[in-house]
């Protein structure tokens, strides 16, 4: 039998209405005569909860535990799942992700997918289960500890089963009806995209758009898999949603295809380090070692010997940065005359394999946000994008900005 990966994000499973509404769509696919591969993430806003649980009760909490507590939202949707389809008269059953089992690194809380066996899934499958309905999010480490794949895992664990069982498409079910040039929940004018190239997709949600998590487009450009994204709140069909694909299935496109946003982000400047060989190396490698996630990193002019560096990391890490850069200054391993943390930005990028062979995206994107008054305070390029960092209060102003001077709307 064909496979079909199916996966229902929290808001498509928020309540008991809805999951049965996703179970219908199950349904459907198993007349079609799929064996369906559903994985589901929590309902809506429990991922939340579970995390403010722990860090309510532990500050400097265990990962091991964290994960423990936070990927049970997810064994609740994926019994109730099996529930509803058996009330359908589908067979369907639940899976935890250590009953697959899919086994991980031992990385708690950002766990990477390592192994998923198939013995125990085609086993059921050739005993006439017609569903397997597995808990996303959620793996098992070698030490035998539940481990998570990061916030927005569902995704990965969706695109991981359909590699592992050579499945005939991954479609990723959510609250929107593909992606769009940009967040349609900020900008009204933001266009749906039939097709997007794999690598466009992977740089728009490694820079924020968290309609995918990134490592499911990774995994989905390595292995080939068919992903699409369409909404679980409209009927959909064949052509339905946003297709992710390899760059040659897509004819036309603009030379700027998206803009995306993170919220969240910090600036910090180290005044006043020694310009020496070794520096970069002394400051950046105990941050890393802190688990800070640094992003954008800028070394200013120096002047008699002694530079400025600033980088940018998630608005939640800065105490951690704080405290390793402060430690590594104690030890005598670097030397600086201030620290000053900016927690009041936001970063804007713009996205596009149009750029490797057009000139002025940069240019267009700054007189852009100049036009709007909005003052740039870090700037990084590659290839196919190029990303400032700005006060947060115009973040929205920004994204709208650039959607316009790009004219996405247009296709
Ligand atoms: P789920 O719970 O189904 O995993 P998410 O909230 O993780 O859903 O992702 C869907 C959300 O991603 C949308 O509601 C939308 O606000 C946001 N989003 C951000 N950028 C984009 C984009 N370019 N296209 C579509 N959605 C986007
Ligand atoms: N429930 C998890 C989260 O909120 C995983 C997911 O939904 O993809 O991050
Ligand atoms: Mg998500």
């Amino acid at each position: 039998m064909p496979v079909l990966v199916m996966k229902f994000g929290g808001t498509s499973v928020a309540d008991l209405d809805r999951i049965k509404n996703a179970a219908e769509k199950v349904r459907r696919e198993v007349e079609r005569g799929y064996d369906v591969i559903v994985i589901v993430s929590a309902m809506s806003g429990k991922t939340n909860e579970l995390v403010g649980w722990v860090t309510q009760t532990s500050h400097l909490y265990d990962a091991r535990e964290y994960d423990a507590v936070v990927s049970s939202g997810e064994n609740v949707t994926a019994g109730l799942m099996a529930l509803t389809l058996q009330e359908m008269d589908v067979p369907a059953r639940s899976w935890q992700g250590w009953q697959v089992p899919l086994k991980t690194s031992a990385v708690h809380a950002a766990a990477r997918i390592e192994e998923i066996p198939r013995d125990n899934l085609d086993a059921k499958f050739a005993e006439g289960m017609k569903v397997a309905v597995v808990a996303g999010f959620q793996g098992i480490a070698p030490d035998g500890r539940i481990t998570t794949l990061g916030r927005g895992g569902s995704d990965t664990t969706a695109v991981a089963f359909a590699a592992a069982f050579d499945a005939e498409r991954c479609d990723i079910y959510t609250d929107v009806d593909g992606v769009y040039t940009t967040d349609p929940r900020i900008e009204d004018k933001a266009r749906k995209l039939d097709k997007i190239a794999f690598e466009e997709m992977l740089e728009l949600a490694s820079l924020g758009a968290k309609v995918l998590q990134t490592r499911s487009v990774e995994l989905a450009m390595r292995y080939k898999v068919r992903l699409r994204v369409l909404s679980s709140f409209e009927e959909t069909g064949d052509n339905s949603g946003t297709l992710v694909c390899d760059e040659e299935e897509i004819m036309e496109s603009n030379v700027v295809s998206g803009v995306a946003y993170v919220r969240d982000e910090a600036k910090m400047t180290l005044i006043s380090v020694a310009d020496r060989p070794g520096i970069a190396a002394a400051i950046f490698g105990p941050l890393a070692e802190a688990g800070v996630n640094v992003d954008m990193i800028i070394q200013n002019i120096s002047e008699e010997g002694r530079t400025d560096m600033t980088f940018s990391c998630p608005v939640d890490q800065v105490a951690r940065a704080e405290a390793a850069v402060n430690a590594a200054k104690e030890a005598g391993e670097i030397n600086f005359h201030g620290l000053v943390a900016d927690t009041d930005v936001a970063k804007v990028s713009v996205v596009g394999i149009g750029m490797r062979s057009h000139a002025g995206v940069a240019s267009k994107m700054f007189k852009a946000l100049s036009n709007e008054g909005i003052n740039i305070k870090v700037i990084t390029t590659s290839e196919i994008k190029v990303s400032v960092l700005i006060e947060r209060k115009y973040m929205e102003l920004a994204v709208q900005a650039l959607h316009d001077a790009f004219e996405l709307e247009k296709a």
